[in-house]
């Protein structure tokens, strides 16, 4: 197996990344509270940010992708970014290609693992994704599979969040001159909106573990025993540190990216430690991140190699010129290490 931590620090100028609820015409950024202290106090600052989910849906559409050129099988729904996930038993059979298992009202025990174990199995074989990202079946038996990795809030780092802002940027569509704003048409010739947009340099995570890639994680009895073949597990564990590699290179998180395209989209830092067993990199949300690093590296380490990219002061295992260097060789590094 391998573990791979990644945390960074990105610049982010001018974007529009995760908008949630529009009022009327006005379309709103995504803010989280994020509290700090300030000398003996503590302050709470309301700042954009860009969540988890919508990281996890950009890593999971690129890993469809990579799952694909491996010949691992992805359902026809994850393969077009649309996650559902077996959530129900009618996607079940569309994924699968069979019926969902039953459960009587006086199923015993053992009916009830057949079922939670023919559930997970026959998911995990039919969709790559679902094996990597999990799922939920919600039916009759529940049966919950955990995702093999794990990202969360992109917010604005402690430096930045006196200096950051959000401001609502003005647009207008135009349609006067044209015979669509006849008066028995009724339409407007010019519809004003509003997009809040921000700038700041943001935190990132994202922890990528493959123990548990194509083998059981429900049924505690059989918990991480193999589910496909060895050859398979690699190739899926492959497939998720490519698309990961491709997610740190070309940063395509986000929604609204053909108008709203980050200005700057640059990694100021980014360290991703490469481990034989579950080791994360400490937060990014403070400068010294790396530093820290060292020193737990320094107490407890799995062969954890750090490989980083700096702007300044590179306290890392292997430091590169280009962050693109780091990510590569970070991957390189992680897929020697599949087993
Ligand atoms: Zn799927």
């Amino acid at each position: 197996m391998v573990y791979v931590s990644v945390r960074g620090r990105i610049w982010l100028q001018a974007e529009a990344a995760n908008m949630v609820e529009s009022v009327g015409n006005y379309v709103k950024h995504r803010r989280v509270p994020v509290v700090i202290r300030d000398g003996g106090k503590y302050v709470t600052f309301f700042v954009p940010s860009i969540s988890g989910e919508s990281v996890a849906h950009t890593y999971q559409t690129l890993l469809a992708e990579e799952l694909k050129k491996q010949q691992v099988k992805v359902c026809s729904y994850c393969e077009k970014g649309i996650f559902l996930k077996s959530t129900r038993g009618d996607l079940y059979k569309e994924v699968t290609k069979s019926e969902p298992p039953r459960l009587g009202e006086k199923a015993k025990a053992a009916e009830l693992m057949a079922a939670v174990d023919a559930i997970e199995s026959n998911i995990v074989k039919s969709c790559g994704v679902e094996d990597v990202g999990g799922f939920l079946y919600a039916e009759n038996p529940n049966v919950k599979r955990t995702s093999n990795f794990l990202t969360g809030y992109m917010v604005p780092v402690k430096e930045v969040l006196s200096a950051v802002s959000i401001e609502p940027q003005l647009h207008s569509r135009y349609a006067l001159g044209t015979k669509f704003v006849a008066p028995e048409e009724g339409a407007a010739g010019q519809m004003i909106y509003y997009v809040e947009v921000s700038s700041a340099v943001f935190s990132f995570a994202f922890d990528l573990d493959t123990k548990y890639i194509g083998k059981y994680t429900f049924h505690i009895e059989k918990y991480g025993t193999p589910i496909i073949s060895q050859d398979e597990i690699t190739r899926r564990a492959g497939a998720s540190l490519d698309a990961l590699g491709r997610l740190l290179i070309e940063f395509p998180v986000g929604a609204k990216r053909t108008r709203f395209n980050p200005a700057d989209v640059r990694w100021e830092s980014i360290a991703i430690a490469v481990s034989n067993d579950a080791w994360t990199m400490p937060s990014s949300f403070v400068k010294d991140y790396s530093e820290r690093a060292a020193a737990k590296k320094g107490k407890v380490n799995y062969n954890t190699v750090i490989h980083a990219y700096t702007e300044e002061g590179c306290h890392a295992d292997r430091c590169y010129g280009t962050p693109e260097e780091a990510i590569i060789n970070s991957i390189i590094d992680a897929k020697g290490r599949i087993k």
